[in-house]
């Protein structure tokens, strides 16, 4: 594919983020091309934990994790890590991170968010119904496990700050937890999300969103961009056998996005926060909505035909190898709950794509809306990907948001 190609719209990234643009571009009437260099929907948003997590509206950055972060991130063996290779290069992420979870910040943080996700699973409804995914969105709520008793008692004020911002939740005992998950073993209680949505198999779900995407005329170029650049005739897209020149552009390429933004003229402290996830082959997956054991930073997910264990954060850059150790954690995390398991079926490391205030960069270039930035969306972006869609179809129109959109903005660090 060596000859110049033209564009209305080119999305560059075939994530569940980048899927959902596209389509909601198409059916307003763009001429939309994907521009993608593999299977589209086989990056963060296949592993993922399937959670739609309208009720994440806390960001990872709080005061409490502040105080611990020293110890949380030199402990190999904590829920939020670092590669130790890694840290020099992280310093300013982590600087920034340290900043936003400072209360003043943490509390406009979690603010943003629950504006961002309130509408998250009407939206995620509509968009499932639309491309013949609605037996994979589940309504069965989804659990904090809390193992101890002072683990349950401490869970009080953290869940009323999460109601104040519009979540609807319940604490339980170990009796109605046992009731909901008879498959857990004994725990001291913890808090049930009864609306929460979740995906039996979001790499399915994904999976026809690519599926609609193409058949709605979308064409997906099956390339990797490696320069952007502005033009008189529009925006210039090239890599390895692409010469693409667009009227606009949307970036949606998860945490590989930083230099393309760089190159609009948006330097945005965007970085990864390395997910894992194990699973293990069963016909019935041993419970029967995500349960997370917050103080292991994973999800216990039935899926279809398998038990998926997702989740805890390596902050360790895009290129080093899966670390062996993380894996080995991770899977000992789950024979607490579940001993008979034996060797997982096969497992998987991600990209979470993080700002250090835990919201994505949605909306318009700071040098013009022909470009629009959509990535960034760190643990919630499966949760994200139709608002995000809305928020850019909106740019893209012209129109006002549905949203306040400058905690958002590219420009904001
Ligand atoms: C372990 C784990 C558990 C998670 N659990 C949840 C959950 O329960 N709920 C939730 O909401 N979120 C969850 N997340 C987060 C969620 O998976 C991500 O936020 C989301 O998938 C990001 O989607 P994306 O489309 O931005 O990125 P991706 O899915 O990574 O897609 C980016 C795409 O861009 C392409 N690309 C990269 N560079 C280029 C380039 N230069 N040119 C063209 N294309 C390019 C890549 O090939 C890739 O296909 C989890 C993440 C992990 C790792």
């Amino acid at each position: 594919m060596n000859e110049p190609l033209t564009a209305g719209i080119a999305v560059v990234g075939g994530g569940v983020v980048g899927l959902a643009c596209a389509l909601r571009l198409a059916k307003a009437g763009h001429e939309v091309v994907l521009v993608e260099p593999e299977t589209p929907g086989m990056g963060a948003s296949y592993g993922n934990a399937g959670t739609i997590a309208d009720y994440a509206v806390m960001p990872v950055g709080t005061p409490d994790v502040l105080k611990s972060l020293p110890s949380l991130l030199f402990d190999r063996n904590s829920p939020l890590a670092i590669r130790r290779a890694a840290i020099l290069s992280l310093a300013p992420w982590l600087m920034r991170f340290a900043w936003q979870s400072l209360p003043h910040r943490a509390a406009a943080n979690a603010a943003a968010l629950a504006t961002l996700v309130s509408d998250a699973a009407p939206l995620w409804a509509e968009l499932a119904a639309e491309i013949g995914g609605s037996a994979i969105l589940q309504h069965r709520g989804a659990i904090y496990v809390f193992e101890t008793a002072a683990a349950l008692a401490g869970a009080g004020a953290a869940m009323q700050a999460r109601r104040d911002l519009g979540v609807t939740v319940d604490l339980i005992d170990s009796q109605d937890l046992a009731a909901l998950e008879p498959g857990l073993p004994p725990a001291a209680g913890g808090a049930f999300f009864p609306k929460a949505l979740f995906l039996s198999d979001p790499g399915r779900m994904v999976g026809l969103l690519a599926k609609a995407v193409a058949d709605a005329g979308v064409p997906h170029i099956r390339a990797r961009v490696d320069r952007l650049r502005r033009g008189p005739d529009g925006v210039h897209l090239s890599g390895h056998g692409l010469h693409l020149t667009a009227r606009r552009v949307v970036i949606a390429a998860g945490a590989h996005s930083r230099d393309l933004a760089l190159q609009a003229g948006d330097r945005v402290p965007l970085d990864t926060e390395r997910g894992y996830h194990l699973e293990w082959d069963m016909p019935a997956p041993l419970l029967s909505r995500p349960c997370c054991p917050t103080s292991r930073g994973f999800y216990l997910c039935p899926m279809e035909g398998r038990l998926r264990a997702a989740g805890t954060v390596e902050l360790g850059g895009l290129t080093a190898p899966p670390s062996p150790h993380r894996l080995a954690r991770l899977n000992e995390g789950v024979s607490a709950f579940f001993p008979q398991l034996g060797a997982p079926s096969r497992s998987w490391m991600g990209f979470r794509p993080s700002l250090p205030d835990s919201l994505p960069v949605i909306g318009p270039s700071a040098e013009g809306p022909d470009v629009i930035h959509a990535y960034g969306h760190g643990h919630i972006g499966l949760t994200l990907a139709p608002v995000t869609a809305r928020l850019v179809e909106s740019v893209v129109a012209g129109t006002a948001p549905d949203r306040d959109m400058l905690p958002m903005h590219p420009g904001r660090f």
